[in-house]
């Protein structure tokens, strides 16, 4: 286990030619101090937890005091907001501190995000709140914990400095922790300039780290974009079944990687409606929930483009066929998991089309009626009434529940080993609104403790956990929804 002055930094994209970035350091913070610390994410650079406890440890992780090893920049890019294509963004808060490679030889990007200005800020002041940060840090550790690709993230720092939102807040930095920061939007921003090469340079960069197998392949540009759009229709996939909504789909949040990347007005549904909206910016409605598959594949449709001057468009437009294939099949397959079924049988579709169309009518919380799901008793003529009484139309939960018996006899489910199986998947604990903004509000008072207690909770969201029944509850009905918007 490394300590603070021996990672094992190893910056490649600091090699890469000028224009993909601007090497600054990181604005310093007044007075910073530690907020939370992640072992897990320590573990996958080989740090040492004990290191935390150092009394520099803030100095470091604000960016105040430098890694030795790191060559501090801020990354180059472009991307699609909202349709529109934005000719230049760039890491405006952010600062890509190197790679780390760790003892397996993985290399882990580490980035401080709310490290202050870059000449890519445009108008922002370069710094994050307390409040986003506690989400993104605690969010993607949820997701890492469902089990869905993610950025990780190490540590919050928090400083009194104030920052000015709708209110005023104060400032944090979080230290992000990814295999990779490159987005869409990092081609994209070459293509629109013309700049062909610089292309084919990233492709390459990125194909030579991450997607080795396909290295000196004539084709590999058109299958890069294949294994891209993959992994996004996977991700979709997940997203879709465990009731993700992300918020700001724009390209420039969209990984290379098909990992769910930049935290903000995102929301777990709690009443199961394809229709819901987690961003309050978004008026639209763009990045509804139920819009998201389509819009992935929109966004590659732009990576696409972007790929234009490596691989044939007739490839390239095969991909954006296949990537609604892919979809369907991987959400397919995690909605029978979640059903508890093994074999895959052609009515399955209209199970689980028939239960959500169900749910959504008795406004059902969509994590609770899953997790209950698995309590299902398959015996003929059972009545199910803890399930039964949820719903609103008992009559079509009757019809659909004789249906469901049948198909698990179908397949000689055995009720015990079923629940097991469902439990694995059908999470009870996600990361609602509510409780997060619960441990926010404690933290804006220096109290960590409800942070501390979320984190524990959410590394393990299938396991019943003593005392913590209230945390699986929807939000308690008489209070008014958390509203989150983009401005964080
Ligand atoms: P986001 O929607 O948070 O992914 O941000 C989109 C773009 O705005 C990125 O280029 C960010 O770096 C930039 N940005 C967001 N917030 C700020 C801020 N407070 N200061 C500077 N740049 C920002
Ligand atoms: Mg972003």
């Amino acid at each position: 286990m490394a300590t603070l002055e021996r990672l094992n930094f190893d910056n490649t994209y600091a090699r890469l030619p000028d224009v993909f970035h601007t090497r600054l350091a990181p604005t310093p913070l007044p007075e910073p101090y530690l907020v939370s610390f992640n072992p897990d994410a320590a573990a996958l650079i080989g740090l040492s937890p004990e290191e935390s406890k150092r009394l520099d440890f803030p100095e470091y992780f604000s960016g105040n005091r430098l890694l030795p090893g790191s060559e501090p920049l801020a990354m180059l890019y472009a991307g699609h907001q909202f349709g529109y294509y934005v000719p230049q963004l760039g890491d405006g808060r952010a600062i890509l501190l190197g790679e780390i490679r760790n003892g397996s030889g993985e290399c882990w990007d580490m980035q401080l995000k709310g490290s202050g200005q870059t000449p890519y800020s445009r108008e922002g002041d370069g710094r994050a709140v307390l409040r986003s940060s506690i989400r993104e840090y605690l969010c993607s550790e949820a997701m890492h914990g469902l089990g869905i690709p993610t950025t990780r993230a190490l540590c919050i720092v928090g400083s009194d400095a104030p920052v000015y939102r709708e209110k005023v807040e104060t400032a944090a930095v979080l230290t992000r922790l990814a295999p990779s920061h490159v987005r869409f939007g990092s081609f994209e921003v070459f293509y629109y300039r013309r700049q062909d090469a610089h292309i084919a340079t990233l492709a390459d960069y990125v194909i030579a780290r991450h997607f080795p197998h396909l290295d000196g392949l004539a084709d590999r540009h058109a299958r890069f974009f294949g294994e891209v759009a993959a992994r996004t229709a996977r991700l979709m996939a997940h997203w879709q079944a465990v009731g993700f909504a992300h918020g700001v789909m724009n390209t420039d949040n969209m990984s290379i990687l098909g990992l769910t990347f930049d935290y903000g007005p995102f929301g777990f549904m709690e009443r199961y409606d394809p229709a819901f909206i987690c961003n309050h910016s978004d008026t639209g409605g763009r990045y509804a929930f139920y819009q998201q598959p389509q819009i992935g594949q929109w966004n590659l449709a732009a990576l696409a483009q972007a790929l234009t001057p490596l691989a044939p468009a007739e490839e390239l437009n095969r991909v954006l066929e296949e990537y609604g294939k892919i979809y369907l099949e991987s959400h397919l397959s995690l909605m029978r998991q979640k059903l508890g079924l093994t074999q895959p049988w052609e009515e399955d579709i209209e199970l689980v089309e028939e239960l959500l169309g169900m749910m959504h009518s008795s406004q059902l919380d969509y994590t609770s009626l899953f997790r209950s799901l698995g309590g299902f008793d398959s015996a003929p003529g059972s009545r199910n009434e803890a399930l039964h009484d949820q719903f609103v139309d008992r009559a079509a939960f009757d019809a659909w529940a004789a249906r469901y018996g049948a198909r698990l006899h179908g397949e000689a489910s055995v009720d015990a080993e079923r629940k097991v199986r469902m439990d694995k998947v059908n999470p009870k604990y996600i990361l609602r609104n509510h409780l997060a903004q619960d441990a926010i509000i404690r933290a804006q008072q220096h109290d960590y403790s409800e942070l501390e207690r979320l984190l524990q909770l959410l590394r393990h969201p299938f396991d019943e956990q003593p005392g913590m029944k209230n945390y699986a509850l929807p939000a308690p009905s008489g209070e008014p929804p958390v509203v989150v918007s983009c401005s964080s």
